[in-house]
C-alpha cells in the first residue's frame, strides 16, 4: 500500500500519511502525518488568529480509531506558530482540540459510547482507565455543549436534591420548556441561587423570566423575588402533594404508635399504600386499605383529605379553585388532624403561588422527570463528584432521551 492509500483511508483533512509502520505482533499500527502541501493556513490554538511564520515544529502522538484489529496511533508533526498577540503558540488543528493523548474522533467515540454504558464498561471496551474515560467524556461533553444553540430561559424550575452524604443538597435550575437542567449549584441557601442569576444571565435575561415552578422553599422564593422582577412563582404540584403525603403518615404514626399487638402488625407495613393515589392502586389494594380505615376512621378522614386535594388542580378556573381550597379546609374542622391543619396554614400562606397555576401555563412534572434523569445516572455510575459533568450529562440525556422518562412520568 502507498502512502498517498494510508492517506485517504485516515482521511484526516488536510494532513498525508509520510510513513508507516505495522507491528502484527503487537497488533499496533504507527502512522506519521504531516501537512499536505497546499494546507498551508495556520491559526493560533489561544486566539483563534491567523499566523504566517513559524517558530518551531513540533511532534505530538495521539490515539486514533483502530483499523481493524489494530490499535492505531498517530504521530502528527504539528507548528509553533508565532502568534502577534500570544507569542509561540502551538497551532490549531481540527482533529487535536486539547492537551490529551486522543485525536477528537476518537473521543468522540468514546464520548458517544458513555451516553449508553456506564463508564466502567466502556472502559475494558477501549481499554482505558475508568478516570480516563470520564475525562474524556466531559471533554466530548463540554465540546456538544459549545456548539450548541441554548434556549431562552422563559419558564424555569427550581429545586433541591439530595446527592448523598458527602455532596449533601444541590439546587437545581432548570429549564422548563427545553425539560434540561441548566445549572447545579452546592447547597439550597437562598446565596445559592443568587449565585445563578448574578454569574450566568445578564439583567435582560433575568428580566425575561416569565415564570417559576418552585417547592415552598422560602429562600428560594426570596432569590426570585429579588433578581427576577417579572417572574411568577407557581408552586409544584408535586411538592405540595409531597406536603399532603407527610402529613398523612403523621397521622398513621400518631394513631398506631401508641396501638400494640396485631393492628400496629396491620400498619406497619401499609406505608406505601397510604402514600399511593387511589386510582394507581389495584382493587386488591384498594381492599387491604378499606380494611385499615375500618380499624382507624381518623386515617382514613386524612387519606381522602389527601386524595381530595389533588382536585385543587382539577378546577374550571381561578376562582372555583379559591372556592375549592376554601371548602376543602372547612372540611377539617373538628377533625383534629394536627398535621392537616398544619398543612392548610401552609396552603392560605401561599395561596397565590398555588392559583398562579391558573394564570400561568406551566409544564409541572418537568422538574421530577429532570430529577428521575439525575437520579437514574447517579444510580448507574458512580463519578459524578464533579458537578459540571453530572450537568452536562444529564443535559445530553434530555437532548438524546429524555422525554421517554418525562412520559413515563405523565402516563
Ligand atoms: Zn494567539
Amino acid at each position: 500500500m502507498r502512502d498517498s492509500d494510508w492517506t485517504r483511508i485516515l482521511n484526516w483533512p488536510g494532513y498525508r500519511v509520510y510513513q508507516h509502520e505495522i507491528d502484527e505482533k503487537g497488533k499496533l499500527l504507527t502512522l506519521w502525518v504531516r501537512r499536505k502541501r497546499g494546507n498551508q493556513k495556520m491559526v493560533c490554538s489561544v486566539c483563534g488568529r491567523r499566523c504566517a511564520s513559524i517558530h518551531e515544529i513540533v511532534q505530538r502522538e495521539v490515539r486514533d480509531l483502530p483499523w481493524g484489529e489494530y490499535r492505531t496511533t498517530v504521530i502528527v508533526e504539528l507548528y509553533r506558530v508565532k502568534c502577534p498577540n500570544c507569542g509561540p503558540r502551538i497551532e490549531k488543528v481540527e482533529q487535536l482540540p486539547g492537551k490529551a493523548p486522543f485525536s477528537k474522533r476518537f473521543e468522540d467515540t468514546v464520548g458517544r459510547a458513555c451516553e449508553s454504558a456506564a463508564a466502567r464498561r466502556v472502559a475494558q471496551q477501549f481499554g482505558l482507565s475508568e478516570s480516563t474515560v470520564r475525562a474524556i467524556d466531559l471533554r466530548y461533553l463540554e465540546r456538544w455543549s459549545a456548539t450548541r444553540r441554548k434556549p431562552a430561559l422563559k419558564q424555569m424550575g427550581v429545586d433541591e436534591l439530595f446527592l448523598g452524604k458527602k455532596a449533601k443538597f444541590v439546587t437545581v435550575v432548570s429549564n422548563l420548556e427545553s425539560g434540561e437542567p441548566v445549572w447545579f449549584g452546592q447547597d439550597r441557601k437562598k446565596e445559592t441561587l443568587d449565585d445563578y442569576f448574578r454569574t450566568e444571565l445578564s439583567r435582560g435575561q433575568r428580566t425575561r423570566i416569565e415564570a417559576a415552578c418552585v417547592d415552598m422553599w422560602v429562600p428560594f422564593q426570596r432569590s426570585i423575588e429579588e433578581w427576577a422582577p417579572n417572574c411568577v412563582l407557581v408552586y409544584d404540584r408535586f411538592h405540595v402533594m409531597q406536603h399532603a403525603n407527610q402529613a398523612v403518615d403523621e397521622v398513621r404514626r400518631s394513631e398506631f404508635s401508641r396501638k400494640g399487638g396485631w393492628r400496629r402488625q396491620v400498619v406497619k407495613g401499609e406505608r406505601w399504600l397510604l402514600l399511593s393515589r387511589w386510582v394507581n392502586l389495584s382493587e386488591q389494594k384498594q381492599q387491604q386499605l378499606n380494611q385499615l380505615f375500618s380499624l382507624n376512621r381518623r386515617l382514613m378522614k386524612a387519606y381522602l383529605m389527601k386524595e381530595s386535594l389533588e382536585r385543587l388542580w382539577q378546577q374550571p378556573n381561578e376562582s372555583a379553585a379559591r372556592e375549592y381550597l376554601r371548602s376543602w379546609i372547612r372540611q377539617l374542622r373538628w377533625q383534629r388532624l394536627a398535621s392537616f391543619e398544619k398543612l392548610a396554614h401552609l396552603l392560605l400562606d401561599h395561596q397565590e403561588g398555588l392559583m398562579a397555576f391558573y394564570r400561568v401555563k406551566i409544564r409541572f412534572g418537568v422538574v421530577e422527570a429532570i430529577n428521575g434523569n439525575i437520579r437514574a445516572l447517579l444510580r448507574r455510575g458512580r463519578g459524578y463528584r464533579n458537578l459540571r459533568y453530572l450537568l452536562l450529562k444529564v443535559q445530553r440525556l434530555a437532548a438524546t432521551k429524555t422525554e421517554f422518562i418525562a412520559l413515563q412520568k405523565a402516563a
